[in-house]
């Protein structure tokens, strides 16, 4: 029988290999995010300009996060044996989660910009309206004026 490799099952044909795990070097991470924005299972934690780490469990191995690091400071590497992994359901569940929570916010950005919309928009729309009502109002002295005018005319002679 073939030697089997490290992470690998003994028997080829019964299971895949263990998938690795990506690994954040600390000491070259700027915190820029961009990982966090890939991962799709939401396995990395940190904030902008802060280090950031990938919580090992949760990390299915799919390499999203390697091509947007900008100082490609993260690797992949076999787990630690037995290190508890989340299994494919719960990979699924947190991948719809996040696709759920990135809806909402992208459903909530865009209220927020209709509304931002409406209320640069309403102080324009009410000037409008005051101007028609003064040029409306003006017209109608307007004709009152001439009405009088006619009255007088009519009345001298
Ligand atoms: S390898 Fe995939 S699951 Fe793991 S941290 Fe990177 S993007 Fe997330
Ligand atoms: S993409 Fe790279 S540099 Fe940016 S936060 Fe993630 S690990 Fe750090």
């Amino acid at each position: 029988m073939s030697e089997s490799l490290p992470g690998q099952c003994e028997y080829p044909d019964c299971c895949s290999p263990r998938p690795q795990i990506a690994l954040i070097d600390k000491a070259v991470c700027i915190g820029c995010t961009l990982c966090i924005q890939a991962c799709p299972v939401d396995a990395i934690v940190g904030c902008a300009k802060q280090l950031h780490a990938v919580i090992e469990s949760l990390c299915t191995g799919c390499e999203c996060c390697l091509p947007p690091c900008p100082v490609e400071c993260i690797r992949m590497e076999l787990p630690v044996p037995d290190s508890p992994r989340t299994g494919a359901d719960a990979a699924r569940m947190r991948y719809e989660w996040r696709n759920e929570r990135l809806a909402r916010d992208a459903a909530e950005r865009a209220e927020r910009l209709a509304q931002a919309h409406r209320a640069r928009a309403a102080p324009q729309e009410s000037a409008e309206k005051a101007e028609a009502a003064k040029k409306a109002a003006i017209a109608a002295a307007q004709a009152r004026a001439r009405a009088k005018r006619g009255e007088g005319l009519l009345l001298n002679r």
